[in-house]
């Protein structure tokens, strides 16, 4: 008889919940990823120090490596650190910035990647996508998907808050990313990958109508950052978790400095590409959980003016070439994105 089903490539384990750090050592020999420890375990610089002291005792055999932050420069090194010695695993304990460097490192050494999230920044704790800065710019690297996820509610709950908006911020923008690739199958044919956009909406669903400060709060953002990575793994593509949205986030990095977290940029485009797709049902969930979250809504709630915006949305189509989104769709001159913006600004209290 056939096999009538795909295999998808997912991490073995995942573990979300207060304290998951310190059952990091089981975690790897039950998972059989490291039966002695010989472990290289990457910090970044702020408390990740102390939660390697806290791991000495149960992985003697670990040695750490500190990577210097998110950048392609910070990876090399590090790539060079991890070249010194053997290992059965790379383990990055930290935010998006030091656990993207270690997913990168990881991946062009050719060793497996355990993935160690002690914030909820956005949605590469999961993902075969690593963004590290390059050149004075933000670029996006394809990777393996890591064996293993852990996210410690515990640490996650003393993270900063915007940390915790901007994992939200990234999660609703799955919504808009979805509305996008819809349109561009509408106008250009090609599939869209239904498991895909099942792991990509229901991540988004479940954290829309969800107030902040629990820690089931924290927990479903957590599975909703993992789901958006595995997305993204079965299509192939970051096409359900990016669409104009991560355009207009990108022209921001590219162009404006990065104004905001990575998280609150796109919820921030995802809210304009929605109002520009007229869908006014996704416009009100998306404002309302926007609003709970003090996720910025205008220009003045990122920090920019309106001639950045205007600048960013026009920008925004060179940043990804392949990608069609509203924006393409659209394709609207620099004083046409001018207008749009302007009625879009009406419907602000600015
Ligand atoms: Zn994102």
């Amino acid at each position: 008889m056939p096999l009538l089903a795909r295999t998808v490539a997912t991490p073995i384990a995942i573990e979300v919940r207060p304290g998951a750090v310190e059952s990091l050592a089981p975690l790897l020999k039950d998972g059989r990823i490291s039966q002695g420890g010989k472990l290289a375990i990457v910090i970044g610089p702020g408390h990740g120090e102390m939660i390697a002291e806290g791991l000495a005792g149960s992985l003697p055999s670990a040695s750490i490596h500190v990577v210097a932050g998110g950048t392609l420069d910070a990876a090399l090194a590090l790539i060079q650190g991890l070249r010194g010695d053997f290992y059965d695993a790379v383990v990055g304990i930290g935010g998006g910035r030091t656990v993207d460097a270690a997913k990168y490192a990881a991946s062009m050494v050719g060793l497996p990647f355990v993935s160690v999230a002690t914030t909820l920044t956005h949605d590469g704790l999961a993902s075969p996508v690593a963004t590290l800065e390059a050149n004075g710019r933000k670029a996006s690297f394809g990777v393996h998907v890591p064996i293993a996820v852990v996210v410690d509610i515990e640490q996650v709950r003393s993270a900063p808050i915007e940390h915790v908006r901007s994992g939200v911020g990234d999660v609703l923008s799955n919504l808009s990313a979805i509305a996008d690739w819809e349109l561009s199958v509408r106008e250009h044919g090609g599939g869209m990958d239904g498991l895909a956009v099942s792991l990509a909406r229901t991540a988004g669903e479940a954290i829309l109508d969800l107030a902040p400060g629990t820690d089931r709060f924290l927990t479903t953002l957590a599975e909703a950052l993992i789901l958006s990575g595995i997305a993204m793994t079965v299509a192939g593509t970051s096409r359900p978790c990016s669409g104009a949205c991560h355009e207009i986030s990108h022209a921001l990095d590219a162009f404006h400095g990065s104004p905001g977290l990575h998280g609150a940029q796109v919820a921030f485009g995802a809210r304009f590409a929605t109002w520009l797709r007229g869908d006014d049902e996704l416009f009100d969930v998306l404002d309302a959980s926007m609003r709970v979250h003090h996720l910025p809504r205008s220009p003045a709630d990122l920090g920019i003016d309106r001639d950045a915006f205007v600048d960013a949305v026009v920008e925004a189509p060179r940043t990804r070439p392949d990608r069609y989104t509203v924006l393409e769709y659209l394709d609207l001159t620099p004083a046409q994105v001018g207008e749009q913006i302007d009625a879009y600004l009406d419907t602000l209290d600015r």
